[in-house]
Protein backbone atom coordinates (compact mmCIF):
# COMPACT_ATOMS: atom_id res chain seq x y z
CA UNK A 1 0.00 0.00 0.00
CA UNK A 2 1.48 3.39 -1.47
CA UNK A 3 1.12 6.11 1.75
CA UNK A 4 2.35 8.76 -0.40
CA UNK A 5 -0.30 10.92 -1.46
CA UNK A 6 1.50 12.42 -4.19
CA UNK A 7 2.52 9.09 -5.50
CA UNK A 8 -1.12 8.21 -4.99
CA UNK A 9 -2.15 10.84 -6.78
CA UNK A 10 0.62 10.31 -9.63
CA UNK A 11 -0.82 6.35 -9.91
CA UNK A 12 -4.34 7.21 -10.27
CA UNK A 13 -3.25 10.49 -12.31
CA UNK A 14 -1.49 8.03 -14.58
CA UNK A 15 -4.33 5.41 -14.52
CA UNK A 16 -7.17 8.02 -15.64
CA UNK A 17 -4.59 9.47 -18.45
CA UNK A 18 -3.52 6.11 -19.88
CA UNK A 19 -7.28 4.56 -20.09
CA UNK A 20 -8.60 8.20 -21.77
CA UNK A 21 -5.78 7.96 -23.82
CA UNK A 22 -6.17 4.61 -24.73
CA UNK A 23 -10.10 4.59 -25.45
CA UNK A 24 -9.12 7.59 -27.85
CA UNK A 25 -6.27 6.00 -29.90
CA UNK A 26 -8.72 3.37 -30.28
CA UNK A 27 -11.80 4.72 -30.98
CA UNK A 28 -9.68 6.81 -34.09
CA UNK A 29 -7.43 3.72 -35.57
CA UNK A 30 -11.00 2.04 -35.64
CA UNK A 31 -12.42 4.65 -37.26
CA UNK A 32 -9.39 5.40 -39.88
CA UNK A 33 -9.41 1.53 -40.43
CA UNK A 34 -12.92 1.54 -41.31
CA UNK A 35 -13.32 4.42 -43.64
CA UNK A 36 -10.22 3.20 -45.50
CA UNK A 37 -11.65 -0.28 -45.86
CA UNK A 38 -14.90 1.10 -45.96
CA UNK A 39 -13.95 3.04 -49.62
CA UNK A 40 -11.90 0.38 -51.07
CA UNK A 41 -15.36 -2.07 -50.21
CA UNK A 42 -17.23 0.56 -51.92
CA UNK A 43 -15.12 0.61 -54.99
CA UNK A 44 -14.61 -2.92 -55.57
CA UNK A 45 -18.60 -3.30 -54.48
CA UNK A 46 -19.29 -1.30 -57.64
CA UNK A 47 -17.20 -2.78 -59.78
CA UNK A 48 -19.15 -6.40 -58.99
CA UNK A 49 -22.04 -4.45 -59.42
CA UNK A 50 -21.14 -3.43 -63.17
CA UNK A 51 -20.35 -6.84 -63.78
CA UNK A 52 -23.87 -8.23 -62.58
CA UNK A 53 -25.45 -5.54 -64.50
CA UNK A 54 -23.65 -7.13 -67.67
CA UNK A 55 -24.42 -10.67 -66.59
CA UNK A 56 -27.88 -9.55 -66.44
CA UNK A 57 -27.84 -8.32 -70.37
CA UNK A 58 -26.63 -12.27 -70.97
CA UNK A 59 -29.61 -14.06 -72.88
CA UNK A 60 -31.41 -16.30 -70.32
CA UNK A 61 -29.64 -19.90 -71.33
CA UNK A 62 -26.62 -18.28 -71.13
CA UNK A 63 -27.38 -16.73 -67.50
CA UNK A 64 -29.00 -19.56 -66.00
CA UNK A 65 -29.45 -22.44 -68.35
CA UNK A 66 -29.38 -25.83 -66.26
CA UNK A 67 -25.87 -26.19 -67.73
CA UNK A 68 -23.26 -24.44 -66.86
CA UNK A 69 -22.54 -21.20 -68.57
CA UNK A 70 -19.09 -22.49 -69.65
CA UNK A 71 -18.15 -24.08 -70.51
CA UNK A 72 -19.71 -25.87 -73.08
CA UNK A 73 -19.48 -23.93 -76.32
CA UNK A 74 -22.99 -26.48 -76.64
CA UNK A 75 -25.08 -23.74 -74.49
CA UNK A 76 -23.88 -20.49 -76.63
CA UNK A 77 -25.99 -22.06 -78.93
CA UNK A 78 -28.69 -19.21 -79.20
CA UNK A 79 -26.32 -16.29 -78.14
CA UNK A 80 -27.29 -13.41 -80.88
CA UNK A 81 -24.28 -13.60 -83.08
CA UNK A 82 -22.42 -10.95 -84.57
CA UNK A 83 -20.45 -13.36 -86.26
CA UNK A 84 -17.71 -13.91 -83.65
CA UNK A 85 -17.13 -17.08 -81.08
CA UNK A 86 -19.87 -16.95 -77.67
CA UNK A 87 -16.34 -17.10 -75.81
CA UNK A 88 -15.55 -13.98 -77.38
CA UNK A 89 -18.79 -11.97 -76.49
CA UNK A 90 -18.27 -13.02 -73.00
CA UNK A 91 -15.04 -11.73 -73.00
CA UNK A 92 -16.84 -8.03 -74.39
CA UNK A 93 -19.08 -8.08 -71.94
CA UNK A 94 -18.22 -8.77 -68.62
CA UNK A 95 -15.71 -5.99 -68.36
CA UNK A 96 -14.56 -4.81 -65.14
CA UNK A 97 -14.77 -0.54 -65.02
CA UNK A 98 -11.85 1.64 -64.42
CA UNK A 99 -11.82 1.37 -60.60
CA UNK A 100 -9.87 4.87 -59.37
CA UNK A 101 -6.05 4.67 -58.51
CA UNK A 102 -4.95 6.02 -55.67
CA UNK A 103 -1.26 6.53 -55.29
CA UNK A 104 1.42 5.21 -57.67
CA UNK A 105 1.16 1.80 -55.61
CA UNK A 106 -2.27 0.81 -56.22
CA UNK A 107 -2.44 -2.48 -58.50
CA UNK A 108 -5.10 -3.39 -61.01
CA UNK A 109 -8.49 -4.80 -59.65
CA UNK A 110 -8.90 -8.48 -60.74
CA UNK A 111 -12.75 -10.62 -60.69
CA UNK A 112 -13.60 -13.52 -61.50
CA UNK A 113 -17.42 -14.45 -62.45
CA UNK A 114 -18.39 -17.89 -61.37
CA UNK A 115 -21.46 -20.21 -62.37
CA UNK A 116 -23.86 -21.88 -59.87
CA UNK A 117 -21.84 -25.01 -60.30
CA UNK A 118 -18.23 -22.75 -59.58
CA UNK A 119 -17.19 -22.94 -62.53
CA UNK A 120 -15.21 -19.94 -63.70
CA UNK A 121 -17.47 -18.44 -66.52
CA UNK A 122 -14.43 -15.75 -66.80
CA UNK A 123 -11.89 -14.32 -64.90
CA UNK A 124 -9.15 -11.02 -65.80
CA UNK A 125 -6.26 -11.50 -65.74
CA UNK A 126 -6.88 -15.15 -66.38
CA UNK A 127 -3.14 -15.97 -64.59
CA UNK A 128 -4.35 -15.78 -61.12
CA UNK A 129 -7.63 -17.09 -60.84
CA UNK A 130 -9.16 -17.05 -57.34
CA UNK A 131 -10.99 -20.05 -55.18
CA UNK A 132 -14.47 -20.11 -55.44
CA UNK A 133 -15.90 -19.77 -52.30
CA UNK A 134 -19.39 -20.61 -50.72
CA UNK A 135 -20.82 -17.28 -49.96
CA UNK A 136 -23.71 -17.11 -46.58
CA UNK A 137 -24.75 -13.67 -47.63
CA UNK A 138 -25.61 -11.46 -51.12
CA UNK A 139 -22.22 -9.40 -50.68
CA UNK A 140 -19.58 -10.29 -48.49
CA UNK A 141 -15.87 -9.00 -47.93
CA UNK A 142 -12.86 -10.80 -47.14
CA UNK A 143 -9.44 -10.04 -46.96
CA UNK A 144 -7.24 -12.64 -48.05
CA UNK A 145 -3.41 -12.40 -47.75
CA UNK A 146 -2.46 -9.03 -49.19
CA UNK A 147 -6.02 -8.72 -51.25
CA UNK A 148 -9.26 -7.36 -50.07
CA UNK A 149 -12.04 -8.88 -52.01
CA UNK A 150 -15.79 -8.64 -52.58
CA UNK A 151 -18.27 -11.68 -53.53
CA UNK A 152 -21.56 -10.62 -54.85
CA UNK A 153 -24.21 -13.21 -55.59
CA UNK A 154 -24.90 -12.90 -59.60
CA UNK A 155 -28.21 -13.55 -61.49
CA UNK A 156 -28.92 -17.12 -61.93
CA UNK A 157 -26.31 -18.28 -58.48
CA UNK A 158 -23.53 -16.93 -60.11
CA UNK A 159 -20.87 -15.43 -58.06
CA UNK A 160 -18.48 -12.56 -58.96
CA UNK A 161 -15.53 -12.17 -57.03
CA UNK A 162 -14.07 -8.54 -57.52
CA UNK A 163 -10.45 -8.21 -55.95
CA UNK A 164 -7.90 -5.67 -55.10
CA UNK A 165 -3.62 -5.93 -53.80
CA UNK A 166 -4.15 -3.15 -50.87
CA UNK A 167 -0.99 -4.18 -49.04
CA UNK A 168 0.47 -0.61 -48.94
CA UNK A 169 -3.03 0.51 -47.77
CA UNK A 170 -2.91 -1.83 -44.78
CA UNK A 171 1.18 -0.50 -44.61
CA UNK A 172 -0.06 2.87 -43.96
CA UNK A 173 -2.38 2.08 -42.06
CA UNK A 174 0.06 0.03 -39.58
CA UNK A 175 2.40 2.88 -39.67
CA UNK A 176 -0.53 5.05 -38.88
CA UNK A 177 -0.93 2.93 -36.15
CA UNK A 178 2.97 3.24 -34.70
CA UNK A 179 2.82 6.82 -35.06
CA UNK A 180 -0.49 6.57 -33.45
CA UNK A 181 0.73 4.74 -30.14
CA UNK A 182 3.72 6.77 -30.50
CA UNK A 183 1.77 9.85 -29.91
CA UNK A 184 -0.46 8.36 -27.47
CA UNK A 185 3.10 7.61 -25.40
CA UNK A 186 3.97 11.27 -25.64
CA UNK A 187 0.87 12.75 -24.40
CA UNK A 188 0.69 10.40 -21.79
CA UNK A 189 4.65 11.05 -20.77
CA UNK A 190 4.01 14.73 -20.95
CA UNK A 191 1.03 13.77 -18.72
CA UNK A 192 2.41 12.18 -16.20
CA UNK A 193 5.46 14.90 -15.79
CA UNK A 194 2.39 17.59 -15.95
CA UNK A 195 0.86 15.49 -13.28
CA UNK A 196 4.39 15.08 -11.02
CA UNK A 197 4.41 19.08 -11.05
CA UNK A 198 0.93 19.38 -10.41
CA UNK A 199 1.07 17.35 -7.47
CA UNK A 200 3.87 18.51 -5.85
CA UNK A 201 2.55 21.75 -6.20
CA UNK A 202 -0.67 21.06 -4.67
CA UNK A 203 1.23 19.40 -1.89
CA UNK A 204 3.28 21.66 -1.10
CA UNK A 205 1.41 24.03 1.19
CA UNK A 206 0.40 20.63 3.45
CA UNK A 207 4.50 20.65 3.66
CA UNK A 208 4.37 24.42 4.45
CA UNK A 209 1.95 23.38 7.30
CA UNK A 210 3.24 20.11 8.48
CA UNK A 211 6.80 21.84 8.85
CA UNK A 212 5.02 25.06 10.79
CA UNK A 213 3.48 22.49 12.90
CA UNK A 214 6.48 21.04 13.65
CA UNK A 215 8.34 24.05 14.66
CA UNK A 216 5.78 24.81 17.32
CA UNK A 217 6.59 23.62 20.72
CA UNK A 218 5.32 24.64 24.48
CA UNK A 219 8.53 27.29 23.92
CA UNK A 220 7.45 28.66 20.40
CA UNK A 221 3.63 28.96 19.96
CA UNK A 222 3.97 32.48 18.37
CA UNK A 223 4.47 30.77 14.93
CA UNK A 224 1.39 30.83 12.49
CA UNK A 225 0.93 28.75 8.97
CA UNK A 226 1.22 31.65 6.16
CA UNK A 227 -2.13 31.64 4.04
CA UNK A 228 -1.77 34.05 2.03
CA UNK A 229 -2.40 32.31 -1.82
CA UNK A 230 -3.64 28.86 -0.58
CA UNK A 231 -6.31 27.23 -2.16
CA UNK A 232 -9.63 27.33 -0.24
CA UNK A 233 -9.62 24.03 1.22
CA UNK A 234 -6.55 24.26 2.22
CA UNK A 235 -7.01 28.08 3.63
CA UNK A 236 -9.55 26.40 5.59
CA UNK A 237 -7.37 24.19 7.04
CA UNK A 238 -4.67 26.00 8.11
CA UNK A 239 -7.14 28.61 9.58
CA UNK A 240 -8.73 26.24 11.99
CA UNK A 241 -5.04 24.99 12.93
CA UNK A 242 -3.78 28.85 13.46
CA UNK A 243 -7.01 29.19 15.53
CA UNK A 244 -5.88 25.98 17.32
CA UNK A 245 -2.00 27.70 18.15
CA UNK A 246 -3.54 30.80 19.16
CA UNK A 247 -5.52 29.12 21.66
CA UNK A 248 -2.89 27.29 22.68
CA UNK A 249 -0.59 29.79 22.42
CA UNK A 250 -2.91 31.92 25.07
CA UNK A 251 -3.86 29.11 27.01
CA UNK A 252 -0.10 28.40 27.51
CA UNK A 253 0.74 32.29 28.40
CA UNK A 254 -2.36 32.01 30.62
CA UNK A 255 -0.81 28.86 32.36
CA UNK A 256 2.79 30.52 33.37
CA UNK A 257 1.42 33.81 34.24
CA UNK A 258 -1.12 31.88 36.17
CA UNK A 259 1.88 29.74 37.51
CA UNK A 260 3.96 33.25 37.98
CA UNK A 261 1.28 35.17 39.85
CA UNK A 262 0.60 32.00 41.84
CA UNK A 263 4.06 31.55 43.33
CA UNK A 264 4.08 35.65 43.90
CA UNK A 265 1.19 35.65 45.52
CA UNK A 266 2.79 32.61 48.02
CA UNK A 267 6.32 34.70 48.25
CA UNK A 268 4.90 37.84 50.07
CA UNK A 269 3.28 35.43 53.06
CA UNK A 270 6.35 33.76 52.99
CA UNK A 271 8.68 36.32 53.51
CA UNK A 272 6.92 37.36 56.37
CA UNK A 273 7.08 34.19 57.98
CA UNK A 274 10.93 34.10 57.23
CA UNK A 275 11.66 37.50 58.49
CA UNK A 276 9.46 37.22 61.39
CA UNK A 277 11.21 33.53 62.61
CA UNK A 278 14.21 35.31 61.84
CA UNK A 279 14.21 38.18 63.63
CA UNK A 280 12.66 36.37 66.84
CA UNK A 281 15.86 34.05 66.26
CA UNK A 282 18.18 36.71 66.25
CA UNK A 283 18.14 36.68 70.35
CA UNK A 284 16.26 36.04 73.22
CA UNK A 285 12.59 37.95 73.25
CA UNK A 286 10.02 38.51 76.15
CA UNK A 287 7.34 36.11 76.01
CA UNK A 288 4.62 39.21 74.62
CA UNK A 289 7.29 39.34 71.38
CA UNK A 290 7.28 35.50 70.86
CA UNK A 291 3.37 35.47 71.19
CA UNK A 292 3.28 38.43 68.40
CA UNK A 293 5.55 36.59 66.13
CA UNK A 294 3.63 33.42 66.28
CA UNK A 295 0.54 35.20 65.99
CA UNK A 296 2.15 37.00 62.68
CA UNK A 297 3.16 33.78 61.49
CA UNK A 298 0.06 32.43 61.87
CA UNK A 299 -1.52 34.82 60.15
CA UNK A 300 0.84 34.27 57.01
CA UNK A 301 0.35 30.67 57.59
CA UNK A 302 -3.68 30.76 56.79
CA UNK A 303 -3.19 33.63 54.12
CA UNK A 304 -1.28 30.88 52.42
CA UNK A 305 -3.90 28.00 53.51
CA UNK A 306 -6.53 29.75 51.60
CA UNK A 307 -4.48 30.83 49.03
CA UNK A 308 -3.17 26.91 48.14
CA UNK A 309 -6.76 25.74 48.68
CA UNK A 310 -7.98 28.32 46.26
CA UNK A 311 -5.54 27.22 43.97
CA UNK A 312 -6.06 23.52 44.34
CA UNK A 313 -10.13 24.39 43.58
CA UNK A 314 -9.30 25.93 40.53
CA UNK A 315 -6.99 23.37 39.38
CA UNK A 316 -9.84 20.43 40.18
CA UNK A 317 -12.06 22.77 38.09
CA UNK A 318 -10.00 23.12 35.27
CA UNK A 319 -9.31 19.30 34.90
CA UNK A 320 -13.05 19.01 35.21
CA UNK A 321 -13.16 17.31 38.87
CA UNK A 322 -14.46 19.76 40.83
CA UNK A 323 -17.24 17.84 43.05
CA UNK A 324 -20.44 18.97 42.78
CA UNK A 325 -23.72 17.41 44.32
CA UNK A 326 -26.33 17.91 42.93
CA UNK A 327 -29.75 18.06 45.02
CA UNK A 328 -32.25 19.81 45.27
CA UNK A 329 -31.38 23.34 46.75
CA UNK A 330 -33.26 26.69 47.41
CA UNK A 331 -31.03 29.74 46.55
CA UNK A 332 -33.11 32.10 48.93
CA UNK A 333 -32.56 30.07 52.32
CA UNK A 334 -28.66 29.73 50.99
CA UNK A 335 -28.69 33.18 50.24
CA UNK A 336 -29.94 34.00 53.74
CA UNK A 337 -27.45 31.63 55.41
CA UNK A 338 -24.41 33.17 53.77
CA UNK A 339 -26.18 36.91 55.07
CA UNK A 340 -26.25 36.07 58.43
CA UNK A 341 -22.49 34.60 57.95
CA UNK A 342 -21.18 37.80 56.81
CA UNK A 343 -23.35 40.19 59.23
CA UNK A 344 -20.62 40.99 61.53
CA UNK A 345 -18.70 41.68 58.91
CA UNK A 346 -20.94 44.17 57.18
CA UNK A 347 -21.70 45.58 60.61
CA UNK A 348 -18.17 46.20 61.38
CA UNK A 349 -17.83 48.15 57.58
CA UNK A 350 -21.15 49.92 58.62
CA UNK A 351 -22.41 48.50 55.47
CA UNK A 352 -25.79 47.18 55.89
CA UNK A 353 -27.20 43.78 54.18
CA UNK A 354 -30.99 43.18 53.21
CA UNK A 355 -32.83 40.46 51.67
CA UNK A 356 -35.72 40.47 49.26
CA UNK A 357 -37.85 38.19 46.33
CA UNK A 358 -38.57 34.80 46.48
CA UNK A 359 -37.64 31.02 46.94
CA UNK A 360 -35.73 30.12 43.80
CA UNK A 361 -35.11 26.07 44.11
CA UNK A 362 -32.24 24.97 42.02
CA UNK A 363 -30.17 21.86 41.72
CA UNK A 364 -26.94 22.34 42.99
CA UNK A 365 -24.35 22.31 45.66
CA UNK A 366 -25.45 24.31 48.75
CA UNK A 367 -21.95 23.91 49.97
CA UNK A 368 -19.94 25.32 46.60
CA UNK A 369 -23.12 27.85 46.08
CA UNK A 370 -22.74 29.42 49.77
CA UNK A 371 -19.47 30.02 48.79
CA UNK A 372 -20.44 31.60 45.60
CA UNK A 373 -22.84 34.24 46.93
CA UNK A 374 -20.38 34.68 50.43
CA UNK A 375 -17.93 35.15 48.13
CA UNK A 376 -20.36 38.18 46.17
CA UNK A 377 -21.44 39.51 49.14
CA UNK A 378 -17.88 39.55 50.67
CA UNK A 379 -16.29 41.64 47.86
CA UNK A 380 -20.01 43.72 48.24
CA UNK A 381 -18.96 44.80 51.86
CA UNK A 382 -15.12 45.04 51.15
CA UNK A 383 -15.59 47.41 48.01
CA UNK A 384 -18.47 49.19 49.90
CA UNK A 385 -18.16 52.68 51.41
CA UNK A 386 -19.20 53.17 55.38
CA UNK A 387 -22.94 53.49 55.52
CA UNK A 388 -23.51 51.59 52.11
CA UNK A 389 -25.57 49.26 51.34
CA UNK A 390 -26.34 46.07 49.96
CA UNK A 391 -29.09 44.13 48.81
CA UNK A 392 -29.42 40.21 47.88
CA UNK A 393 -32.21 39.65 45.17
CA UNK A 394 -33.75 35.87 44.99
CA UNK A 395 -35.65 35.32 42.06
CA UNK A 396 -37.31 32.46 39.61
CA UNK A 397 -36.85 33.66 35.75
CA UNK A 398 -38.09 31.01 33.43
CA UNK A 399 -36.12 27.54 33.94
CA UNK A 400 -33.43 29.77 35.57
CA UNK A 401 -33.07 30.61 39.91
CA UNK A 402 -31.05 33.75 40.24
CA UNK A 403 -29.86 35.48 42.82
CA UNK A 404 -28.31 39.24 42.64
CA UNK A 405 -25.76 41.19 44.75
CA UNK A 406 -26.40 44.57 44.32
CA UNK A 407 -24.43 47.21 46.10
CA UNK A 408 -23.26 51.14 46.83
CA UNK A 409 -19.81 50.50 46.38
CA UNK A 410 -17.06 51.97 44.26
CA UNK A 411 -18.31 50.32 40.98
CA UNK A 412 -16.06 48.63 38.80
CA UNK A 413 -14.32 50.42 35.67
CA UNK A 414 -15.92 49.36 31.93
CA UNK A 415 -12.07 48.40 30.82
CA UNK A 416 -11.83 45.93 34.18
CA UNK A 417 -15.03 44.02 33.62
CA UNK A 418 -13.87 41.90 31.02
CA UNK A 419 -11.02 40.31 33.12
CA UNK A 420 -12.87 40.36 36.10
CA UNK A 421 -13.49 36.59 36.22
CA UNK A 422 -9.63 36.06 35.50
CA UNK A 423 -7.25 34.72 37.49
CA UNK A 424 -5.20 37.23 40.13
CA UNK A 425 -6.84 39.78 38.41
CA UNK A 426 -7.34 42.78 40.81
CA UNK A 427 -9.16 46.51 39.73
CA UNK A 428 -7.07 48.52 42.41
CA UNK A 429 -4.20 46.02 43.79
CA UNK A 430 -3.91 48.09 46.87
CA UNK A 431 -7.08 48.21 47.93
CA UNK A 432 -7.20 44.15 47.25
CA UNK A 433 -4.16 43.60 49.13
CA UNK A 434 -5.67 45.46 52.20
CA UNK A 435 -9.28 42.98 51.56
CA UNK A 436 -6.65 40.35 52.17
CA UNK A 437 -8.09 39.08 48.62
CA UNK A 438 -5.74 37.56 46.47
CA UNK A 439 -7.96 37.92 42.88
CA UNK A 440 -9.08 34.30 42.72
CA UNK A 441 -12.52 34.95 44.27
CA UNK A 442 -14.80 35.73 41.14
CA UNK A 443 -12.13 33.02 39.11
CA UNK A 444 -13.82 30.52 42.04
CA UNK A 445 -17.35 31.44 41.90
CA UNK A 446 -17.04 31.36 37.91
CA UNK A 447 -15.71 27.81 38.15
CA UNK A 448 -17.94 26.96 40.78
CA UNK A 449 -21.42 27.95 38.75
CA UNK A 450 -19.64 26.67 35.52
CA UNK A 451 -19.72 23.07 37.20
CA UNK A 452 -23.75 24.11 37.82
CA UNK A 453 -24.25 24.81 33.97
CA UNK A 454 -25.38 28.26 35.34
CA UNK A 455 -24.00 31.54 34.13
CA UNK A 456 -22.57 34.48 36.40
CA UNK A 457 -22.66 38.11 34.80
CA UNK A 458 -21.87 41.75 36.23
CA UNK A 459 -22.57 45.34 35.67
CA UNK A 460 -21.05 48.16 37.07
CA UNK A 461 -20.96 52.03 37.26
CA UNK A 462 -18.09 53.62 39.10
CA UNK A 463 -19.10 54.99 41.79
CA UNK A 464 -22.77 54.31 41.88
CA UNK A 465 -22.21 50.69 42.65
CA UNK A 466 -22.26 46.44 40.99
CA UNK A 467 -24.44 43.91 40.55
CA UNK A 468 -23.38 40.36 40.31
CA UNK A 469 -25.78 37.95 39.11
CA UNK A 470 -25.81 34.19 39.12
CA UNK A 471 -28.63 32.31 37.44
CA UNK A 472 -28.66 28.24 38.06
CA UNK A 473 -30.89 25.72 36.04
CA UNK A 474 -33.88 24.67 38.32
CA UNK A 475 -34.45 21.04 38.48
CA UNK A 476 -36.79 19.60 35.67
CA UNK A 477 -39.30 18.49 38.71
CA UNK A 478 -39.58 22.14 39.36
P1 LIG B 1 -10.28 39.65 45.53
O1 LIG B 1 -9.99 38.47 46.34
O2 LIG B 1 -9.11 40.49 45.19
O3 LIG B 1 -11.47 40.41 45.96
P2 LIG B 1 -11.99 38.79 43.43
O4 LIG B 1 -11.71 37.82 42.37
O5 LIG B 1 -13.07 38.47 44.39
O6 LIG B 1 -10.62 39.00 44.15
O7 LIG B 1 -12.26 40.18 42.79
C1 LIG B 1 -11.44 40.61 41.74
C2 LIG B 1 -11.40 42.11 41.70
O8 LIG B 1 -12.68 42.61 41.29
C3 LIG B 1 -11.17 42.74 43.03
O9 LIG B 1 -9.79 42.87 43.26
C4 LIG B 1 -11.85 44.06 42.92
O10 LIG B 1 -10.97 44.99 42.38
C5 LIG B 1 -12.98 43.82 41.93
N1 LIG B 1 -14.29 43.65 42.57
C6 LIG B 1 -14.89 42.50 42.88
N2 LIG B 1 -16.12 42.71 43.40
C7 LIG B 1 -16.28 44.06 43.44
C8 LIG B 1 -17.35 44.91 43.87
N3 LIG B 1 -18.47 44.44 44.38
N4 LIG B 1 -17.16 46.25 43.75
C9 LIG B 1 -16.03 46.74 43.22
N5 LIG B 1 -14.99 45.97 42.77
C10 LIG B 1 -15.11 44.66 42.91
Amino acid sequence: MIKSLRWRLQIWHAAILGFAIAIFGTAFYVQLQRSTYGEMDLELLSGARVLEGSLRTLPPRMRDGERPLFPPPRSFENWPGDGRGPEHRLQNALQLPQLPMRGPLDTRPYFAVFNSEGELIRADPSDAIPAWTATRRAIEYRSVGRNREVLLRGPGETLILVGRDIHHHVARLRSWLVQLVGTGLGVLGLGLIGGWWLSGKTIRPIKQISETAGKINASNLSERIEIAGMDDELRALSTILNTMFGRLDSSFKRQSQFTADASHELRTPLAVLMSHCELALNRPRSAEEYKQTISTCQKAGARMKTLVEDLLTLARADEGKLEIERNQVDLQSIAIDAMALLKPLAAERQVEITIEGCPAPCQGDARRLSQVIANLLSNAIHYNKPGGEVILTTSQEGNQAVVSVRDSGCGIPSEALPHLFDRFYRVDEARSRQTGGSGLGLAICKSIIDAHEGSISVESKVEVGSVFKVQVPCSATV
